[in-house]
């Protein structure tokens, strides 16, 4: 029988504190101006809270962290987490520093296992020399291809340790690992989240994973390119949703560790998103069939029962009503793009009467 998650107090009153963390205090973002990370930096500056964000922008963006630069609350830090952390001082810790797209994972494997578990040894590490409570963003991949549908915390995976995806999955397992060790022999406060897919806006427009590629290419009218059937499942939570109960899991007494399920509990298949996005873009793209990657998960559903109760939260946001939300910053970053090409290629022929006439 698997061991249960970790929520030692149970006692009803005592589960929950408020979702907004009512006393402002210092905290690190690892992977701060990341698709989630930056959200959370801005939520937690919105509180009234310090953010010192520290990220090497492998797969972050200036762009998402602009907006926040000026603020007197907020700190940039460039650093890369497979070396040990500065001693900054905060009073608590948010881990989410590592590549999330398969695309990106795979590119360098080697290194997204040493961002994955040096990155959780080395906030652990400053946790503990701060004595300050530490949150995991894990992940549904822990899960792999699951045989139990819907997932719970309870069940242990099924995860090929040799694959394509082990470089993630397994770093994040081994990451999980290494929490609730430090936890056990040390006494860290820790708080384990497993995000199930998550969108919205911030995300790359070339971040490859599903929303976003599908979204790019129905508003290019380009075709869509739909992996294996399309009849495999995911399902899709909304990044503002995500950030809260983020948030609400830091805020929870020192008893619970988790893991806990962060993630919308509404399933679709590949083929369901693909009709929804045409719609919403009034798309008129083809599909193209690619063949599946491997190690790909059929189904993925998670069961939030734990969140509901240990956090009192469940997302809010329909899937069509995060779509639109999303479509309409992709909207705005590809006419930006497509702005600055053309001034770029006004300045190049300016630059260079000789290319003008040219077909440039
Ligand atoms: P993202 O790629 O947009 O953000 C990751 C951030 O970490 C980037 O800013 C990147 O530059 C930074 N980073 C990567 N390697 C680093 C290193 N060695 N040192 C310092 N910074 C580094 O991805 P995301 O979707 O925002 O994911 C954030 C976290 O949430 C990740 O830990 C991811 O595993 C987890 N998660 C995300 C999802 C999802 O659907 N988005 C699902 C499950 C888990
Ligand atoms: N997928 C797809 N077309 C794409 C990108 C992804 O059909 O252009 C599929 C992919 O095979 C997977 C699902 O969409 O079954 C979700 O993929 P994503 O990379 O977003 O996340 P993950 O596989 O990590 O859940």
């Amino acid at each position: 029988m698997p061991s249960r998650p970790r929520f030692e107090r149970q006692g009803r009153r005592d589960r929950r504190r408020p979702s907004a963390l009512t006393v402002a205090k210092r905290y690190l973002v690892t992977g701060g101006a990341g698709f989630i990370g930056s959200h959370l930096c801005q939520r937690l500056l919105e509180q009234g809270n310090q953010v010192i964000c520290l990220d090497d922008f492998t797969t972050g963006s200036p762009l998402n962290i602009a907006h926040l630069l000026d603020h007197p609350n907020f700190c940039l830090v460039e650093h890369d987490v497979i070396q040990p952390l500065p001693a900054l001082e905060v009073e608590a810790i948010f881990n989410l520093a590592c590549p999330a797209s398969p695309v990106h994972y795979q590119r360098d494997p080697v290194r997204t296992i040493r961002t994955s578990v040096l990155g959780a040894l080395h906030a652990l590490e400053l946790a503990q020399h701060l004595g300050a409570p530490v949150l995991q963003a894990s992940t549904s991949e822990v899960y792999g291809d699951p045989a139990m549908h819907p997932q719970t915390e309870l069940y242990w995976g099924n995860v090929n340790p040799i694959g394509l995806r082990a470089c993630y999955d397994e770093g994040k397992r081994c990451a999980e690992a290494i929490f609730f060790d430090y936890h056990r022999q040390y006494g860290i406060e820790i708080k384990v989240g497993r995000i199930f897919n998550t969108y919205g806006p911030h995300m790359h427009p070339a971040d490859g994973r599903v929303v976003s590629n599908f979204l790019v290419q129905a508003l290019q009218n380009q075709p869509i390119t739909v992996f294996g059937q399309g009849t495999q499942t995911r399902s899709f939570c909304y990044v503002e949703d995500l950030v809260e109960a983020l948030l609400r899991l830091m805020a929870t007494e020192a008893g619970v560790c988790g893991p806990i399920n962060l993630g919308n509990p509404e399933e679709f298949t590949i083929l369901e998103l693909v009709q929804l996005i045409r719609e919403i873009t009034g798309s008129g793209s083809e599909l193209i069939f690619l063949p599946l990657p491997q190690d790909d998960p059929r189904q993925r559903r998670p069961d939030i029962s734990l969140a509901r109760q240990f956090l009192a939260w469940e997302p809010s946001t329909r899937l069509r009503e995060g779509l639109i939300l999303t479509a309409a910053y992709f909207e705005e970053i590809l006419r930006r793009s497509r702005t600055e090409l053309k001034a770029s290629r006004s300045e190049l022929l300016l630059d260079n009467p000789a290319l003008v006439g040219r077909g440039l």
